[in-house]
């Protein structure tokens, strides 16, 4: 629920549709930091067989699938050092910790059950565990175990040392024809072996995708993720990166993601997100995804990324590159994608456009600061706990 989040902070000084891509990108040279967070609300009118509906649609992960999980491991608090923080959500933050064990470093997604509950997020919370239990993909971050303890829910995923696609592209201003094309390619193999497996990210946008030491991306925040088979509900994901369907109120299906893929390539080439508000106004910004691609200021990309764009961007979904007769097919067979060698790709055989300068095992430096407030102090309390039923799929241990 990727709350890091950042400002966009001034309105492009020439945002005419003649202004090339690099006089765009100039202008955003002063960004700042400020938040884009991700949202989820539920739908005040959906009554109760919709709900039913919604929940009937999640189809069990397959049990070969489940066979072939990475080994679970039982991990409790005391196993782990906490070093520093790396990012901070609504619910709870991130850490860097260190394993007393095996020295080796890992994240550690802490997130509070209280706040979880108040805020309506359990479901989503036990989705996100359950989701990326089930995935084991060369783009997507791994999750090694989750516990609990009265007060949180723990997971325990491989540390990515590169830092956030985002915080590149801010320092980039925007990145060359190629440099997308190479991020947008991973993250379309990533989406498609997702949807194969039926789930639905919801989530697409630079702050979720993390770098790896060898600079290929590992997709995290799966916190909106959900396994689904045919169209669901409800509202979520982050503003800019919304399909029309999303916000109209419509039942929507996996093609939410390849209309997110065609904004996070705008974004990647300049700099921007194709329907920025700078005053972060919702209501200016919806009407514009709701009147679609026909209102954006274009810079001059290259015309097969234009095309490419616009083809994911559809606004009619059973129209949206992704979601035809072919699937991402017509995706991976797009001319701006014709150098791309899959197989490759897949196998990270194709060196990644960026390195991350990373010092030794465990530096974060490429993540921002955050105060660290003492949080981690009251991890491992005993307190009463209301909550530890609800998510069955997090170990119960102390520390
Ligand atoms: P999330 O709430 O999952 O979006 O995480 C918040 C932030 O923590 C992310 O945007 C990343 O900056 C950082 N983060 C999350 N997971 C990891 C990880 N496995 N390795 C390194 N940083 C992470």
């Amino acid at each position: 629920m990727a709350s890091r989040l950042h400002h966009l902070g001034h309105k492009p000084a020439d945002s005419s549709s003649s202004s090339s891509a690099s006089s765009y990108a100039q202008s955003n040279s002063t960004l700042s930091y400020r938040q884009r967070a991700s949202l989820s609300t539920q739908r005040t009118s959906m009554d109760t067989d919709d709900w039913v509906k919604e929940q009937s649609e999640m189809v069990p992960v397959q049990a070969e699938e489940l066979q072939a999980r990475r080994t679970k491991g039982s991990y409790r608090l005391s196993d782990f050092i906490i070093q520093r923080t790396l990012g901070t959500g609504s619910f709870g933050r991130v850490h860097l910790v260190r394993s007393k064990h095996n020295l080796r470093f890992y994240a550690i997604k802490v997130l509070n059950k209280d706040k979880i509950v108040r805020m309506k997020q359990e479901s989503h919370t036990r989705n996100e565990q359950m989701m990326l239990q089930a995935v084991q993909h060369p783009f997507i971050i791994n999750l090694w175990g989750a516990f609990q303890d009265t007060s949180n829910l723990y997971m325990v995923m491989d540390f990515v040392p590169g830092g956030e696609l985002f915080t590149l592209l801010r320092r980039s201003n925007r990145f060359p024809d190629p440099v997308a094309k190479f991020y947008a390619a991973e993250v379309a193999l990533a989406l498609n072996y997702l949807h194969g497996k039926d789930i639905i990210y919801r989530d697409l946008k630079p702050e979720n995708i993390l770098l790896n030491f060898d600079g290929h991306i590992k997709i995290a925040d799966f916190g909106f993720a959900k396994q689904c088979a045919t169209t669901v509900w409800t509202l979520c994901g982050t503003p800019d990166y919304l399909a029309p369907e999303i916000i109209s109120n419509e039942r929507y299906n996996k093609s939410v993601d390849w209309y997110a893929l065609g904004v996070l390539i705008f974004e990647m080439l300049s700099g921007l997100p194709p329907f920025h508000e700078p005053d972060l106004a919702p209501v200016k910004l919806y009407e514009k995804i709701a009147t679609g691609p026909s209102c954006i200021k274009w810079p001059a990309f290259h015309p097969n990324a234009t095309d490419l764009i616009l083809k994911l961007m559809e606004r009619e979904p059973s129209r949206r590159f992704g979601n035809m007769q072919h699937g991402a097919g017509d995706v991976f067979a797009h001319p701006w994608f014709a150098e791309v060698d899959w197989n490759k790709l897949l196998k990270r055989e194709i060196t990644a456009p960026y390195l991350p300068k990373i010092s030794s095992e465990g530096d974060a430096s490429a993540f921002e600061r955050y105060p660290e407030d003492n949080a981690s102090a009251r991890y491992g309390e005993i307190t009463s706990d209301p909550y530890g039923e609800r998510f069955p799929d997090f170990d119960y241990t102390t520390s």
